[in-house]
């Protein structure tokens, strides 16, 4: 087997274009990853347009700086939070206010814990819990104790009052 100067000098030649090339692919594809990951988490076109700069100039440097400076959420992840906050903001508005102290209270209290306000009362057939300005309870269907269905609302309760007594005497006790 003999050495031919010729071969040896072609395939250093062959592999020093293929090793070219693959390094020069390699800087291509680390900017066009660089541009899509920075498109991502920034919307400023000069942004993306420096990122892929500096990895176009430093390269694998170049990369290690941009992770230690680029944005640490994409835009779509930024997004998502603002969404689970407002989910939450809204979740602490719909809490309704207590009458007497206005702190948020809970739907199934009965009491406000902190000023001892009446909130809720119960039913007395089923036990369920009802507005205080209900006469008949929602769940069951049975009216409050002392309270006629026909007679429900003040409009009610003054033309049962007419009809019952002389026209000229009608008084609210
Ligand atoms: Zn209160
Ligand atoms: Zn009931």
């Amino acid at each position: 087997m003999t050495f031919d100067p010729t071969f040896l000098s072609n395939l250093i030649l062959v592999l020093t274009a293929f090793g070219g090339a693959f390094l020069a692919a390699l800087w291509v594809s680390l900017v066009i990853w660089t541009y899509r990951d920075i498109r991502s988490r920034a919307r400023d076109p000069l942004v993306h347009t420096l990122s892929a700069l500096l990895v176009a100039v430093l390269n694998l440097p170049g990369v290690l700086v941009y992770l230690i400076l680029r944005p640490p959420r994409t835009l779509e992840e930024e997004y998502q939070r603002t969404l689970e906050e407002e989910a939450l903001l809204q979740a602490l508005e719909d809490l309704p206010l207590c009458p007497g102290c206005e702190r948020r209270v809970k739907d199934e209290w009965q009491v406000c814990p902190n000023c001892h306000t009446k909130l809720k009362k119960t039913c007395h057939n089923c036990a369920r819990l009802m507005e205080l300005s209900w006469n008949i309870c929602p769940h069951c269907g049975v009216p409050a104790p002392g309270m006629r269905v026909e007679a429900s609302s003040v409009d009610d309760a003054l033309r049962g009052l007419k009809m019952n007594d002389d026209p000229g005497e009608v008084k609210i006790k």
